[in-house]
């Protein structure tokens, strides 16, 4: 049977994909449906029909899911943030560990016997709402010329007017709401894309929830000589009635570009940064914290995991897996501002971590030193340039391997490298569980066994999961190479001595 566009249908939905739209088949033919869930009967209407597969969208719920339930937020369709807030949570949650299940299956090439054996249960979230730390929203204009500011309607640039995230804090509503009075009041006007002109362009919001401290970052179109806002002291003035109100700045940004900061600070009150502390816990004990806290200080432009309750999970179950007695060297692949690295550091003999971003590992250092780390050093560059270098020019070793790598997984380069120096122990955390399986097939066909699996939700109501894999070295190759019990420095020097003595 032809299926045409506007043509209204009822379905039933049987299926999920991982993008979390609901798969409905109509004699055998599947319509992708956003907005539903598995077990939904549903009305909907055709929107795109290809050869072997069609889009609809969600008229109305015939028969809800058993597995649905009536979302926070009245913008959740519009938005697009939240693909699932319609599902239980713990539905949500059986959604996830499928996904990563199936992934390592299908794409990793895992027996499903093996996997099932070795994955462990989803660590979930009591409560999965109000848990980021960080919310950046668009400020615009409406139709009667107010100031507004919200989230982008799904896949466009026009801002549908909220304040309520129900992700976020409780403070970001009235953050937000002095900003667009201070801006009403003083006649301020908002960017507009279009033309390149208005002052306010977006409104950064980072709160530590360990320290309760709140920033705000207001990212401004200030040209030229301007060097405040207009009124500015009656903006100050009110956001410093909000409690542990830290720090308030500006960010310039007066390009005509997508990319919300600029490249220009200004510290307009307080501190230039906030302070936040990641517990260690005990991962095969209900995560109970054990260990001492490390905190980090947080600018508005570092990269900072923004769910903390879950971030503390997940580093620890990345420690307990690189099982560490302190005697290790540990190399820590895509390490940002040193979070996993530095708790690592407590327990390894020494740690090394490599991040491309030049600030990143600069807040690493800083935060090593702040907290009294002296075993942990940190290298500028992409991993799969500095650690084929070091490996190939100086032999560099390493006990226990953890990488962190953006969604596009680790390059091939890394894993050769990886493969080469044949660690006893790889950690990896991943936030893409298809890049994560095909990364696996490379290091299991040489000679890494899938030892333990466990999937973390970082993100609720959204798609997103995390992953942890510890993978042992099937061959424990004896050690031929260098063990550095030295820091790096030290190695250079003695090397270098080594050399001249040579001769
Ligand atoms: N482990 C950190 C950061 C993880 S995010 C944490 O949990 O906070 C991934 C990091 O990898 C980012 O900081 C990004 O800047 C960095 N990155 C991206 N590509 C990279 C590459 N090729 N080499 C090294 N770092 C990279």
């Amino acid at each position: 049977m032809d299926y045409e566009k506007n043509q209204t249908l009822t379905v039933e939905i049987t299926d999920m994909t991982s993008e979390g739209e609901g798969v409905g088949k109509k004699d055998g033919f599947p319509f992708f449906v956003k907005d539903t869930i598995i077990g939904d009967k549903a009305e909907i209407r055709v929107t795109r029909v290809k050869k072997s597969y069609a889009y609809g969208r969600l008229e109305k719920v015939l028969t809800p899911s058993p597995f649905r339930v009536e979302p926070k937020c009245t913008f959740h369709r519009q938005c697009g943030g939240c693909q699932i807030q319609s599902m239980s949570y713990e539905k949500q949650l059986e959604f996830k560990q499928a996904k990563v299940r199936n992934n390592l299956i299908r794409i990793g090439g895992f027996a499903s016997e093996k996997i099932d054996k070795i994955m462990e249960p989803i660590v979930g979230m009591e409560e999965p709402f109000y848990y980021r730390n960080k919310a950046q929203y668009p400020v615009g204009t409406n139709r009667e010329g107010e100031p507004i500011t919200g989230f982008y309607a799904g896949r466009t640039h026009s801002i549908v007017a909220n304040t309520q995230c129900y992700l976020g804090t409780n403070e970001n509503k009235e953050i937000l709401e002095i900003i667009l009075a201070y801006m009403k009041e003083n006649k301020v006007s908002a960017y507009d894309e279009t033309t390149g002109k208005g002052l306010i362009r977006h409104v950064l919001i980072r709160k530590g929830f360990c320290s309760g401290e709140i920033m705000v970052c207001l990212v401004v179109n200030l040209k030229g000589k301007q060097r405040e806002l207009p009124a500015q002291q009656k903006l100050l003035d009110r956001l410093l009635t909000i409690p542990n109100m830290t720090s308030v700045s500006l960010n310039i940004n007066t390009e005509r570009t997508n990319v919300i900061l600029g490249q220009e600070i200004r510290l307009i009150w307080g501190k230039e940064t906030i302070q936040d502390t990641i517990h260690v816990c005990d991962a095969d004990n209900n995560f109970e914290r054990t260990g001492r806290g490390i905190t980090y200080a947080i600018s508005p432009v570092s990269f900072y995991q923004v769910n903390p309750a879950q971030t503390e999970k997940l580093y620890s179950l990345a420690l307990s897996y690189a099982g560490l007695t302190g005697q290790e060297t540990v190399w820590d692949l895509y390490c940002g501002i040193g979070t996993i690295s530095l708790f690592l550091a407590e327990k390894a003999k020494r740690v090394y971590g490599v991040e491309v971003i030049p600030q990143a590992v600069e807040n690493a250092r800083e935060n090593a030193v702040s907290n009294g780390i002296t075993n942990a050093e940190f290298f500028v560059g992409k991993a799969e340039e500095v650690l084929p270098q070091k490996y190939e020019k100086e032999g560099i070793f390493a006990d226990v391997i953890v990488v962190d790598p953006p969604r596009k997984g680790c390059d091939n380069a890394c894993l050769d490298t990886i493969l080469k120096m044949a660690p006893k122990r790889v950690v990896y955390v991943s936030c893409d569980s298809a890049t994560l399986a095909r990364d696996l097939k490379v290091l299991c066909g040489g000679g890494y066994e899938v030892e333990r699996v466990r999937a973390v939700d970082m993100f609720p109501m959204t798609v997103g999961v995390e992953t942890v894999v510890f993978l042992s070295n099937r061959k424990s190759k004896p050690d031929t190479h260098v063990k550095l019990s030295l820091s790096m420095d030290d190695y250079y020097r003695i090397k270098e001595e080594g050399k001249n003595n040579q001769i």
